[in-house]
């Protein structure tokens, strides 16, 4: 069972009132179930109920019934009523499977089904999981994939403008699959972050990065690795602790790497944003705002956020030659940086004529695929030898 739209809580009323909400849940959930059923919490706004005693489907929808009904009623949390949507999947012993992990999984696979059509409850029917989405959302592959073996970091270059040299990699996650291969990560990252599994995830990708970083710093390369955090990092009291551990343990500088956060991220809590990010610079790590321009920030907001750079999103980039109104934009967004005093990185940047007119405009930094594309770390160090700007006109 998942609560629907619990982000959308923790998101407009804070995170006391979703834990609050939480534990109101629970214990109506409890309240509702013998003594011989197990109620458990999965993680994030996910429980499981196991009832070892229904024997017929119709005892087993009735009861869910009750249930979906019960934890819909409008909930009391401080001085809010919320109205709370359920979603639940059903899977049975052991037609739907005979080992704890697939039964679970099929639990969950009918239960992104009723979330999708919007019903509060499926049972799990063979064949639902051919659908591609649904494979996706399966949060135990990604669990497995972040411990085990599976997820690998590609690096995309980043270019001084000024001196045509590469002075930073942005470190972009990769996850091969293996029965679907290659799954985008803009999908992974969604399924992590919905499925409580992006601190691991993070904490993954921030380790491996500073390693590389500090191999590369080793081999004589000093370059600054950029790591993409998501909101929900913002929330890890323990954030700042374990970047230090790990900058220490690979004896590298804070300065080997830097941290992205998109504006929309950063929007939806300035607050918190704000004093995640003061605590991470106070070490000497910077931050960058990714994709801006799609987000709704303001100039008061980039003031107070202590921010070193600008990453304008490749949206405005990619038909910059010819779209007048994406010039004007870029033009002034990079002139209002500057002001204060604030890089501006150019992502997206497929073509000489974009870097062409992207110097006249003053930009400061540039990424994309006519420098490289994300890269291996090997295949980098071929690049790096064969000269990683030596294309360009
Ligand atoms: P992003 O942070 O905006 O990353 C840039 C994306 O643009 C990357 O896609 C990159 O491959 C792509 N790109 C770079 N240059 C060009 C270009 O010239 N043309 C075009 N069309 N695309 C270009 P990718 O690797 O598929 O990553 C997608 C998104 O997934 C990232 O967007 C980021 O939001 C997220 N992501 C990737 N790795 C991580 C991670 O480790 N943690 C988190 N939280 N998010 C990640
Ligand atoms: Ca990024
Ligand atoms: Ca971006």
């Amino acid at each position: 069972m998942d609560l629907d739209g619990f982000k959308d809580v923790n998101d407009s009323l804070g995170h006391d009132a979703g834990d609050d909400l939480l534990q109101t849940v629970a214990s109506n959930l409890t309240g509702m179930l013998r003594e011989t059923d197990t109620v458990a919490r999965l993680g994030g706004d996910e429980f499981a109920i196991l009832f070892p005693e229904l024997d017929s489907f119709e005892a087993i929808e009735q009861l869910v019934q009750k249930i979906a009904a019960g934890v819909m009623s409008p909930l009391e949390v401080g001085n809010h009523r919320i109205d709370i949507g359920v979603s639940i999947g059903i899977a049975r012993y052991p037609e739907d499977g005979d080992q704890q992990e697939r039964l679970l999984r099929n639990a969950e696979i009918a239960m992104y089904v009723a979330k999708r059509n919007d019903k509060s409850y499926m049972a799990y029917q063979s064949g639902l999981n051919q659908n591609k989405l649904e494979m996706l959302l399966l949060k135990s592959d990604l669990r497995e994939a972040i411990s085990g073996d599976q997820l690998s970091l590609y690096y995309q270059p980043q270019i001084n403008m000024a001196d045509k040299r590469c002075i930073g990699v942005e470190a972009l996650a990769r996850w091969i699959h293996p029965e679907r291969g290659f799954v985008p990560p803009d999908e992974f990252i969604q399924v992590a972050e919905r499925a409580g599994l992006i601190r691991d995830l993070s904490r993954w990708v921030i380790n491996e990065a500073i390693s590389q970083a500090a191999r590369w710093h080793g081999d004589g390369w000093p370059i600054c690795v950029a790591i993409n955090l998501s909101a929900r990092n913002l929330q890890e009291p323990d954030l700042l602790e374990f970047v230090t551990d790990r900058l220490n343990a690979h004896g590298v500088p804070p300065s080997s790497i830097q941290f992205e956060l998109t504006e929309s991220d950063i929007m939806s809590d300035p607050e918190t944003a704000i004093a995640m990010i003061e605590s991470l610079t106070r070490i000497g790590i910077e931050f960058s705002v990714d994709d801006f321009g799609t987000g709704y920030s303001s100039l008061a907001y980039l003031k107070q956020l202590n921010i070193s750079e600008l990453k304008i999103d490749r949206s405005f980039i990619s038909q910059l030659t010819s779209d007048g109104d994406d010039m004007v934009i870029v033009h002034s967004t990079i002139t209002m940086a500057h002001k204060l005093g604030i890089r501006v990185v150019a992502e997206g940047v497929e073509h000489q004529a974009v870097w062409d007119l992207l110097e006249v405009l003053d930009c400061d930094l540039i990424q994309g695929y006519f420098i490289s594309r994300p890269l291996p770390v090997a295949e980098l160090a071929l690049l790096r030898e064969a000269g990683i700007t030596d294309h360009i006109g």
